[in-house]
């Protein structure tokens, strides 16, 4: 903005300065205390060349595609940010290194990790942003009665997706860490946090919150149109210059580089769940990380896949999960009641839509078959 005001103040000057028959030489330009015609004519040439230059240099200025892809919250990063320099991507990637920081459960020192090792006592947290993601999946945990459960942690890391000792856990020790994930019991008072016996996991959450943040660093930065992707959840800021956004949804089935569908987006997050995301092969079984917060295990109603979209980035995460979480039938019901539009996939390849979900949405892979 300083650069395209100076670059006008400039042109402004010159122009207006040089441009009229009023021309006060003394104040600008003198030439041995005369002004005279020729010289005027020679400036206004000047002008003529500086406008068009600074037309270039404005047009080197306006905003351009400015695209990165990184690594963070255990996902990639991809960001495409209309911009004038790449300054902005640096900016988005602190903010989501910083949300991690304070959100891992793994990182010693993190907010959610000295919460987890408090043995029940209260903790403060160091941001602020931890105990506003918490306070949200707390919320969202009681309207989907559950369904998403920030208080699983242990039970997640029972089942070790992700690490070398993933493996299905002792059915004793599953049933004595669901009973201590009871997300009711986590108070926050102020910046006090207490959660009693449970573990918080925000990996469900973490990366829509993310988005929100990052909402929040481009208005300051002023930048209009943006594509941010933490791995599956998507910010889909203003629109492309040229129309809408276009996210693809993958293909539960297929590899990373398949889409299933394209959806058309603007002003919106969308985040997808899937069982594909994370898991491993027991005994010929496939065990994937979204747990049926009943019984422990990984859910198993023949969804694949569920896909949200909302202004708000961790509403579209906490509701991907706890849908996949509530099965197609209830999981329809709850999210047209509650007006969130959704989109699930079934095992046998059938894409069934909320009625609100009436976003410009083109089929690619033709295998699949939109429902009712
Ligand atoms: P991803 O993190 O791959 O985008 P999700 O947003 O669906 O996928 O979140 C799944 C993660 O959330 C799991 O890896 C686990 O850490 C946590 N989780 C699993 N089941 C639940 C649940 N029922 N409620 C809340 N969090 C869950
Ligand atoms: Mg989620």
């Amino acid at each position: 903005m300083g650069a395209l005001f100076s670059a006008y103040h400039l042109w402004y000057t010159v122009w207006h300065e040089t441009g009229t028959e009023k021309i006060d030489c003394t104040c600008h330009i003198r030439r041995g205390g005369r002004c005279v015609a020729a010289f005027e004519r020679a400036m206004k040439k000047i002008a003529l060349f500086a406008f068009a230059g600074i037309v270039l240099l404005l047009a080197g200025c306006a905003p351009a595609a400015q695209s990165s892809e990184t690594f963070a919250m255990d996902t990639v990063i991809s960001q495409t940010v209309y911009a004038r320099d790449n300054s902005i991507l640096i900016q988005n990637y602190d903010t989501i290194r910083a949300l991690e920081d304070s959100m891992s459960k793994t990182l010693e020192g993190s907010d959610v990790f000295r919460l987890n090792h408090a043995g029940g006592q209260d903790v403060v947290f160091s941001s602020a942003q931890t105990a506003q993601a918490l306070t949200g999946c707390l919320e969202l945990a009681r309207q989907t009665g559950g369904a998403f459960n920030p208080a699983l942690g242990g039970v997640v890391d029972a089942w070790g997706f992700g690490t070398e000792n993933a493996s299905v856990p002792e059915q004793s020790q599953l049933e004595r860490l669901l009973a201590e994930a009871e997300y009711t019991q986590v108070r926050i008072d102020g910046d006090a946090v207490n959660a009693g016996k449970a573990q918080i996991d925000l990996g469900g959450a973490a990366k829509g919150y993310a988005l929100d943040a990052l909402k929040i660093t481009m208005d300051e930065a002023g930048v209009e149109n943006a594509l941010v992707a933490v791995g599956g959840s998507v910010y889909a800021r203003g629109g492309k210059p040229d129309g809408s956004w276009k996210v693809g949804v993958r293909d539960p089935l297929g590899s990373t580089a398949d889409f299933l569908a394209i959806l058309e987006l603007a002003d919106s997050c969308v985040s997808t769940s899937g069982s594909y995301e994370r898991g491993f092969t027991e005994g010929g079984v496939y065990y994937h990380h979204i747990i049926d917060p009943q019984t422990g295990y990984p859910v198993q109603n023949g969804l694949i896949s569920v896909s949200v979209v909302d202004e708000s980035g961790l509403k579209t995460d906490v509701y991907s999960t706890a849908l996949f979480v509530m099965g197609l039938e209830q999981g329809l019901e709850f999210a047209n009641s509650n007006s969130i539009d959704a989109l699930f996939i079934t095992e046998d390849k059938k894409i069934y839509m909320t009625d609100g979900f009436q976003y410009e949405f083109e089929l690619i892979n033709k295998d699949y078959q939109i429902e009712g």
